[in-house]
């Protein structure tokens, strides 16, 4: 489903990626975990097409076509998601603004109908008891004011709406408190755990890996997999640390 090949980056003219290779099949969870600086979040930002992170090597092939050769509006509308270690707040408009008009978007680039406004609100409504969130946080401004736990439930309530094919999801267990970390990794498995779909999770931690178990990880460091293997490589890292594991190698 997603195959990247020898991929190089940089940022500022800094090159972060180098040589990356990696392939996730549809079925597949794979977690991404790897040092602080490592490059995970720049990988996850270059898949999605953010200004300021230029390619400068390798290829992307998501579902068959050229990854870099979509605009970022075009990659959402093929079915790529991207979650943020940090998610951006917008004063002034609305959760169900918002979401309306991503998931719209998205339709009419792909030729279909919008949603009428009473179908949507009753997806908005079930995902959001799926993320065990407050439907009246859909009618706050997006991130205003909510907690980190909020932040990444109504990321997850996005994701649950856009229904997309791939998920790449950077920390998104940072700053989740044990129940809010159950929750969010079973809204993950509901949402995309599908023969037809797949994840690149990045995390530092284990205790997500425990709710949403992953099929392969692999460990990023200085702009490139080092190591790949199953569940079994986070329950070392976990235990024994970057440096151990990679030495081992
Ligand atoms: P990780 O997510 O694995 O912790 P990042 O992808 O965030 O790592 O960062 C990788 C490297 O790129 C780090 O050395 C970081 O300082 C550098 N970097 C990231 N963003 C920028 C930027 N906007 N300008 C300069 N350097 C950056
Ligand atoms: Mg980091
Ligand atoms: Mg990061």
């Amino acid at each position: 489903m997603l195959e990247i090949t020898d991929l190089h980056a940089t940022v500022a003219d800094k090159p972060i990626l180098k040589g990356l290779s990696l392939t996730v099949a549809a079925g597949e969870v794979h977690a991404i975990m790897g040092p602080n600086g490592a490059g995970k979040s720049t990988l996850a930002y270059v898949l999605g097409g953010r200004p300021g992170y230029e390619v400068t090597g390798g290829s992307v092939r998501f579902n068959g076509e050229d990854l870099f050769a979509m605009d970022p509006h075009e990659r959402a509308a093929a079915g790529l998601f991207l979650g943020f270690q940090y998610p951006v707040e917008i004063p002034g408009v609305s959760n169900l603004q918002f979401l309306r008009e991503a998931l719209n978007s998205q339709r009419k680039q792909r030729g279909e109908e919008p949603l009428s406004g009473g179908d949507f609100l009753r997806l908005a409504r079930e995902k959001a008891a799926l993320l065990k969130l407050d439907p009246e946080m859909l009618k706050r401004h997006v991130n205003v004011g909510f907690s980190g736990g909020e932040k990444k439930r109504a990321e997850m309530v996005q994701m649950g709406i856009l229904d997309p094919k791939f998920a790449v999801l950077d920390e998104t267990d940072s700053g989740l408190d044990i129940d809010a970390l159950r929750i969010v990794g079973e809204g993950i498995n509901a949402i995309m755990r599908s023969p037809e779909k797949g994840v690149l999770l990045i995390t530092h931690y284990q205790r997500l890996l425990d709710v949403v178990k992953p099929d392969r990880v692999s460990i990023l460091s200085a702009g490139r997999i080092v190591q790949t293997g199953g569940p079994d490589l986070a329950l070392r890292l976990e235990n024994e640390g970057y440096d151990a594991v990679m030495a081992d190698a």
